[in-house]
């Protein structure tokens, strides 16, 4: 057993530098300087990734009776932004330092100084807390007190996919502001062509583009991003009931997955966009900058479907097969960015341990089946042809039964166990001298680092118990 659990404060640098260190997250285009806000996820952090797509899937799509899967093309005809209000309010508030012409957003820099501010504050509301607190303002660049005046800058990402006239932008198109669109887009696709019946949700995982003016935060606030939302379709005027399931339910997702019940936090928002009745984050407590929004829940009310119906003139109403009734459905989102929530797992999971003296081990303690690996096969020493060879053949053995099976000569075995300690790996699978003669093998469990001899002809039960036990 590890001597000591208890908990030195983790940095975000710590896990910035973990995520490198052992192949999660590269910063993106590192080789030519980095790109700000561009992050790609390594060997390591794509099955991280997909693992977590994996378990929000099967929470929705298979678990759940009244869910419907999409996935949405990126490009979509430049009108849904429109009708979706992207083109006019997706905004963040903008200044310019007259002298060094860096950009800030007004908002943030209030918020650090202590002046309570937010995007969705008016223009003219965030200039006058602008100018009332000028002397406290300076440049982050240069230290400059000369500002232009507050604007909103439009976070929609521009392409002129499709468009060969002129420069390539008299008719641009945009990267989604938001994946979700393709949900309201497709939902009479989905009522037409399955047994839909409402109340019902459609689920989807997909990308997002946003032209943050300050990326920050490792994977918390980048330019590129994947959501998984969901859109729930109810009656008009019955979304209470659904709303509070619905909000509980993700929470309580969270930490059946492994987050910390104590890291978690419901928040109402105070400010409202008009269209909504309600609207809540839960909140993750990040390192080093504490607790943030991990996910929304929204209550949407008829706003995305009747702006869809007003903008492109199909009627997205709902008719219900045993009354008759009419109606534009009610929309109950949710939504979380992957980023977000594969920053949160790491941190989540990533502990520092006292073993023996003075010793330390950072081990990520991921349920299994987030895990990148699931079981390391070693032999004790790779220069040994015969351990070599059986511990090949327990490995092909491994790999026919598990997903997540990998091979580790890497070192000597104590490197190794502090290497699959960090990237999360549950269980370290060992043939040494004594294998060859007894065909028994080590198995090594991360968290307790206990040691048990199993039988070769056992591998495969007694990991399924072990793994079943984490
Ligand atoms: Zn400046």
């Amino acid at each position: 057993m590890p001597k000591s659990n208890e908990q030195p404060k983790v940095n975000m640098e710590d896990i910035v530098a973990l995520a490198k260190r052992r192949g999660f997250v590269y910063q993106g285009s590192e080789i030519y300087g980095g790109m700000a806000g561009m992050y790609d996820f390594g060997p390591y952090g794509v099955e991280l990734l997909n693992n977590l797509k994996k378990a929000w899937w099967k929470e929705h799509i298979y678990d759940r009776d009244d869910f419907y899967g999409l996935d949405s093309a990126i490009f979509k005809e430049p009108r849904v932004w429109d009708a979706s209000g992207h083109t006019t309010g997706f905004s963040d508030p903008l200044a310019e330092c007259k002298v060094c012409n860096t950009r800030i957003r007004v908002d943030k820099e209030l918020e650090r100084i202590g002046v309570t501010a937010d995007e969705k504050m008016s223009e003219t509301d965030l200039q006058r807390l602008f100018d009332e607190n000028k002397d406290k303002l300076k440049c982050p660049k240069c230290g400059a007190k000369d500002f232009s005046p507050v604007r909103a800058f439009n976070l929609l990402v521009k392409t002129n996919m499709g468009d060969f006239t002129g420069d390539g932008f008299d008719h641009p198109v945009y990267l989604p502001g938001e994946a979700c669109q393709g949900i309201y887009l497709n939902f009479k696709n989905v009522v037409d062509t399955t047994p839909a019946r409402i109340p019902f949700g459609i689920a989807q995982i997909g990308k997002a583009f946003r032209n943050e003016i300050s990326p920050r935060n490792f994977l918390f606030r980048t330019r590129e991003m994947e959501q998984a939302d969901t859109q729930y379709f109810v009656k008009p005027h019955e979304n209470k009931a659904a709303y509070d399931r619905i909000k509980q339910a993700r929470f309580d997702w969270y930490i059946k997955m492994g987050i910390k019940p104590e890291n978690l936090n419901f928040k109402q928002h105070e400010n409202l966009v008009f269209y909504a009745s309600d609207a809540w984050d839960i909140e993750y407590n990040f390192p080093s900058y504490g607790f943030d929004e991990l996910e929304g829940i929204h209550d949407r009310t008829d706003y995305d479907l009747s702006q869809h119906t007003k903008f492109s003139g199909v009627d997205l109403s709902y008719t219900e097969p045993t009354t008759g009734e009419k109606y534009i459905p009610w929309i109950l989102e949710t939504s979380v960015g992957m980023g977000r929530m594969f920053l949160a797992f790491l941190s989540d999971a990533y502990h520092v341990e006292t073993t023996s003296g003075d010793d330390t081990r950072v081990v990520l303690k991921l349920k299994p089946e987030l895990s990148p690996i699931k079981i390391a096969v070693s032999p004790l020493l790779r220069n040994k042809p015969e351990l070599v060879e059986l511990a090949t053949k327990v490995y092909r053995q491994l790999k026919t039964t598990f997903n997540g099976v990998a091979y580790d000569d890497n070192g000597n075995i104590g490197k190794r166990y502090r290497r699959q300690d960090e990237i999360g790996t549950p269980l370290c699978v060992v043939i040494d001298f004594d294998s060859l003669d007894n065909h028994e093998v080590t198995i090594r469990h991360r968290d307790t680092m206990e040691q048990t001899r199993v039988k070769i002809s056992d591998l495969d039960a007694t990991i399924t118990k072990q793994l079943a036990g984490f």
